[in-house]
């Protein structure tokens, strides 16, 4: 039996604190009973910066209830982050581990799903949204359409899933070698490799309080979801090079051809052969600069190169 802990993000959470503690409670003591998880299983909040009591109220749900623990960061870091504090704190103490949001907007019967897909041999089992009506037209229509540019631009994502995850300690572990500052947990989890699945996961309305995310909040998320896995933007800039170095030919050909028979302004035909051909010259220069910028930016993040799923060995 694994031992699980649900590890939840608060920030500024106290209105739905009691609640969400009250739901998660109930939800381990019926896996308890079913003799599915470990009875020393439990949740852990991680307060990030809350500026409202929501710590003080982690405090006294640890205090009364032997099934809340807290961690509390230091400063607000954002959901990532603060996810990424929850997972990597328990990992040491965990067979498996599920991320939810503190709101419950997502489907809690899930979770039984996930362990039973973990028990199967899955290390990783996404939360994948069934409906979003809940979620605002624009909201909905803006996820939708940018999951489709992260694909086109060949970065591996799970279609409608956010932050509603199971994973094995085996795959924290290997998570825990991404010692990346613009942490988009999204995009990396997939990177992993291990044997994944699905579930599920049906989205309510929020309970209680407000949205955390604002679109500004969410546009700097969307620009991390693309600038931190591909340099294919830079690769852009060099077809542009020789797209334009392409032009100046034809350019070059109409050019003498006027000037021969003298359609041309006297100046004309110097002038548009320089302007299209250091334009081009310009935009590939641009484009090598970008290739090794490109590399020492993959250099910099220092990601893993691989994990090891199997070993097969007789002797130590
Ligand atoms: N959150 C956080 N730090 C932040 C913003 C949000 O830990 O700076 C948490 C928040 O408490 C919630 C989760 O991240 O548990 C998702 O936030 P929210 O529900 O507001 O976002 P939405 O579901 O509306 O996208
Ligand atoms: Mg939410």
């Amino acid at each position: 039996m694994p031992r699980l802990v649900i590890v939840s993000p608060c920030y500024n959470e106290e209105a739905i604190l009691a609640y969400s503690a009250r739901e998660l409670t109930q939800l381990l003591e019926r896996l308890i009973a079913s003799n599915k998880i470990l009875p020393t299983s439990h949740v852990l909040y991680v307060n990030d910066g809350s500026r409202d009591r929501t710590w003080e109220m982690i405090e006294e749900l640890h205090q009364e209830n032997t099934f809340i623990d807290g961690l509390c960061l230091a400063g607000n870091v954002g959901s990532e982050l603060a996810v990424m504090a929850g997972l990597m704190t328990a990992k040491e103490e965990a067979d498996v581990v599920v991320s939810i949001d503190a709101d419950l907007q997502d489907d809690l019967g899930a979770i039984e799903e996930m362990i039973d897909r973990y028990l199967e041999g899955y290390d990783i089992v996404y939360g994948v949204k069934k409906s979003r009506q809940a979620d605002p037209f624009l909201k909905r229509t803006t996820a939708q359409a940018f999951y489709r540019l992260q694909q086109s631009m060949g970065i591996r994502m799970v279609y409608n899933h956010t932050n509603f995850r199971l994973m094995s300690r085996r795959a924290l572990e290997a998570l825990s070698r991404y010692p990346e500052r613009n942490l988009y947990l999204r995009g990396i989890i997939p990177m992993l490799g291990y044997p994944s699945t699905t579930v599920d996961d049906i989205i309510r309305e929020r309970v209680a309080g407000e949205s955390k995310y604002n679109y500004r909040k969410l546009l700097f998320l969307a620009v991390d979801g693309i600038t931190s896995f591909t340099t294919r933007p830079i690769s852009w800039i060099v077809g542009m090079g020789f797209f334009c170095l392409l032009i100046s030919i034809l350019m070059a050909v109409y050019v003498l051809v006027s000037y021969i028979e003298h359609l041309a302004v006297p100046g004309w035909a110097s002038l548009m052969l320089s302007l299209w051909f250091i334009g081009s010259m310009l935009l590939l220069s641009l484009g090598v600069v970008g290739q090794y910028i490109g590399k020492i930016y993959i250099e910099v993040k220092d990601r893993p190169r691989y994990h090891i799923a199997q070993h097969l060995q007789h002797h130590d």
